[in-house]
């Protein structure tokens, strides 16, 4: 798992679908010219039944590593079955994938870390009990919501409560981490509709890639909540909007993306890099100047 010194432009790449929108390729440019390592980073669209072969045609071309987006986590972590990470293990999905010196092919999920990583800066509280005294509401179930629940876990929410459009999808979640959630003490809930005191709502399902709001009861946003999107953009996301219609506090997932990213740059690279410039030049790239 532990690359080498960097002799040569190695090649890695975001496999997803849709994959267009991604800044992921100039993520790690940035962080590859502030380590000094020489290496390109781009996007592959995989077609939806194709991940497989995408992956392998990938390989083919001599990549180096990938990070895996919409819709593919799940297959990514069951392409390396034999070679997951512990968190991978559990989230049964994953963002990140290598091959080490004798070609294995591993798996790791980032996003948790990714996602805890940027509360902690936004909330400005310490990573370990990130979210104690938080109720907290996540919002979907695949492969994002998947690769998070466990890092928010382990910031030890007083409750922790799972909606998904497909309900049964949730349960799922919720059962899969039971054991990991009751091991550090949190209450873990698949719920069939929101409910009001929840402190911190995480959007992790599409619904912003698909331009449309959630539909949402009005008690779960209010002034004091913060509002979460994965999803980023130019502008608030459908969630952001709707949230600061309600006086919530609302965030995109761009901070997320970087630090998600600086893990998996770690994995590959053997360092990591400073996230906080990158993120205020992702910042200035996608918005514009702040006043
Ligand atoms: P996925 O595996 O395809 O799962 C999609 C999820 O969204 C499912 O829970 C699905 O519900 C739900 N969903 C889709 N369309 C919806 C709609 N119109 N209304 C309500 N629910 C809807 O995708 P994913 O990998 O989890 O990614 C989800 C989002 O997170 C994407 O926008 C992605 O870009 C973002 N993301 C951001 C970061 C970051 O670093 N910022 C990292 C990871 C992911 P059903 O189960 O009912 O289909």
């Amino acid at each position: 798992m532990s690359p080498g010194p960097d002799m040569s432009t190695d090649l890695y790449a975001v496999l997803g679908n849709p994959v267009e929108h991604s800044k992921s390729p100039r993520i790690h440019a940035l962080f590859a010219a502030q380590c000094e390592q020489r290496l390109r980073y781009e996007k592959r669209l995989i077609a939806r039944d194709g991940f497989s072969q995408g992956l392998h045609a990938f390989r083919a071309e001599g990549g180096k590593g990938c990070n895996v987006t919409v819709p593919f986590k799940f297959e990514a972590a069951a392409a390396a079955a034999q070679r997951l990470s512990p968190r991978a293990a559990l989230a049964g999905a994953a963002n990140t994938l290598g091959w080490d010196d004798a070609g294995v092919l591993w798996a790791d999920n980032t996003d948790g870390i990714g996602l805890v990583r940027d509360l902690a800066r936004i909330l400005g509280r310490p990573a370990p009990r990130l979210l104690a005294g938080f109720h907290v509401l996540l919002l979907g179930a695949g492969g994002a919501a998947s690769g998070v629940l466990g890092a928010l876990i382990e910031a030890r929410p007083a409750g922790l409560d799972i909606w998904n459009r497909s309900a049964d999808r949730a349960r799922d979640l919720a059962a899969r981490h039971a054991e990991f959630a009751a091991r550090h003490g949190v209450a873990l809930r698949a719920v069939a509709e929101p409910e009001a005191g929840y402190r911190l709502l995480i959007n992790a399902t599409a619904s912003s890639l698909d331009g449309m709001a959630l539909s949402l009861p009005n008690a779960t946003l209010h002034p004091g909540v913060l509002a979460y999107d994965l999803m980023y953009a130019a502008r608030a996301t459908p969630f952001m909007a709707q949230a600061r219609a309600a006086g919530a506090a609302a965030e995109d997932g761009l901070g997320m993306l970087v630090e998600q990213a600086a893990e998996s740059f770690a994995l590959w690279r053997g360092m990591r890099p400073d996230t906080a410039p990158v993120l205020a030049a992702m910042q200035t790239e996608l918005r514009g100047p702040r006043d």
